[in-house]
């Protein structure tokens, strides 16, 4: 026992498998931005070599990150280059990266003040930084969870827990048996994570009442029923598919008026709120009461950053609330009230870093290039034969489709397999559509060409074969 402690430290005095990783680490920066975007077959296949018994013996550390590094790195999707437009992503920056890999070393827990002063302050900074940014009510309180998949379930966790106890129903003591039963309204295409949240929740998906959408896939306004103040409204700002807005002014005012509890689905739009030119696209939002959004999409934090922002502090923190003999409250903030989780990692550190190196008008220069990235790709494949843009462009999605479902299906197979940009399908009003989602700060003019070079080879490719 003692050896391997010995080992160990005597790896931290040698100090080689840092300098090992940082090494490797600035290979891979150097190559991914130009590299193939998805893994070659060769590196795929590879990959067997991680299909080894759990070793009755220690390994050298050295062997460990080599391991790594040979088969790992080429098996990776370059996520973090400027071609990935898979489902909706997100690169990482640069100061990003450096803020992580510093707070990597620091293995800080913010569940508590005590457990972690440096990311209980940053995660007070940047509570009220993004009040500023979205212009949000004074008193929002915002948990730094793993994704807006966590930030829905959080939202919602503070939703019902404020319907029933206006109903004079602790939920956290009492369950869901013979509660009050709460309205959820949402449009036919809200998001997944949305429907998952509701059914962990108990709520049951089978009792939302579905709203229809118009051709941008936009709840409509008028078909929505009438709200009262057991009702939660879910409203999207960024569908996944067309990147359309909810009409907010509109529906907020309405469901404010009926107190109803609004919770906003922003993981990727909501960033269109920080933007001068787009902003119109979220107007009326801040009437919400919760917003999920994601820092690892258009902010380009690295993966695992999501923040729900709520209006009703006390709501979300009597939802999330625990305790324990040897917990120590602090007079400041304990990150643990906001979460779902006790411990989790110090994701506000590259959060605040990234915050405060593009500062406002940064988030603003960098969010409205993907949208003109965006509107660059649709303006670029249109202008080829056989390639049609499925819907306007208002912010960083397009869906884009062939003549016919077996010619989209194709041509997005050789897209993929050409390597040279990834991007995934979808179904558009009964119709395949190949999605091109611009999300990254790497993405450059001239990549946005390349891509739509790989586009007409890929159809040429299937016409060809056909
Ligand atoms: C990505 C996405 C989610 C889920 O977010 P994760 O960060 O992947 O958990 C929810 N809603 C919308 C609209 C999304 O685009």
């Amino acid at each position: 026992m003692e050896k391997l402690q010995e080992k160990m430290f005597q790896e931290i005095d040698d100090k080689s498998i840092f300098k090992q990783t940082q090494e490797y680490s600035f290979e891979y920066l150097n190559t991914v931005f130009d590299r193939n975007v998805y893994p070659k077959e060769k590196a795929l296949q590879n990959l067997e070599v991680f299909d080894e018994k759990f070793p009755v013996t220690s390994t050298n550390a050295t062997e460990v990150i080599e391991q790594l590094n040979t088969y790992g790195s080429p098996a990776t999707v370059a996520t973090l280059g400027g071609r990935y437009f898979g489902f909706v992503c997100g690169s990482a920056l640069p100061v990003g990266l450096a803020a992580k890999n510093l707070g990597t070393f620091w293995d800080q827990a913010p569940a508590m003040n005590v457990l972690s002063p440096i990311g209980s302050k940053l995660e007070a900074v940047v509570e009220k930084w993004l009040i500023d940014i979205f212009n949000l009510p004074e008193d929002t309180g915002a948990g730094f969870v793993s994704g807006t998949s966590a930030a829905n379930l959080c939202g919602l966790a503070a939703a019902r827990y404020r319907i029933l106890q206006r109903n004079n129903w602790d939920i956290n003591k009492k369950g869901l048996r013979n509660s009050h039963e709460i309205k959820i309204v949402t449009s036919v295409q809200t998001h997944s994570t949305v429907k998952k949240a509701i059914g962990i929740l108990g709520l049951g998906t089978d009792n939302i009442h579905f709203v229809n959408v118009d051709d941008q896939g936009r709840i409509i306004a008028d078909e929505i029923p009438e709200l009262d103040q057991n009702t939660i409204v879910i409203l999207q700002a960024g569908n996944v598919n067309s990147g359309a807005f909810d009409d907010f002014e509109t529906i907020c005012k309405n469901a404010k008026k009926a107190n109803a509890w609004i919770h906003v689905d922003g993981a990727f739009g909501l960033w269109a709120g920080a933007v001068e030119k787009l902003k119109k696209l979220t107007k009326g939002m801040e009437l919400a009461t919760s917003w999920a959004v994601d820092g690892h999409k258009t902010l380009n934090t690295p993966y695992d950053c999501g923040i729900i922002l709520c209006a009703d502090k006390e709501a979300i923190t009597a939802a999330l609330h625990m305790s324990g003999s040897y917990i120590i409250e602090s007079t400041q903030r304990d990150g643990m009230f906001f979460t779902p989780e006790m411990s989790r990692r110090a994701r506000i550190i590259e959060l605040w870093a990234i915050l405060k190196y593009l500062g406002k008008k940064g988030v603003d220069e960098m969010v409205l290039t993907m949208h003109y990235r965006a509107k660059q790709f649709a303006d670029e494949i249109v202008k080829l034969n056989g390639f049609y843009v499925e819907n306007d462009v208002v912010f960083n999605q397009v869906l884009v489709r062939c003549e016919t479902d077996e010619i989209t299906e194709e041509t997005l197979k050789n897209i993929q397999e050409l390597r040279e940009c990834w991007l995934g399908g979808s179904i558009w009003f009964d119709k395949k559509v190949m999605r091109v989602s611009i999300c990254s700060w790497a993405t450059t003019s001239k990549d946005i060409t390349i891509a739509v070079k790989s586009f007409k080879k890929a159809l040429s490719i299937t016409t060809k074969t056909n």
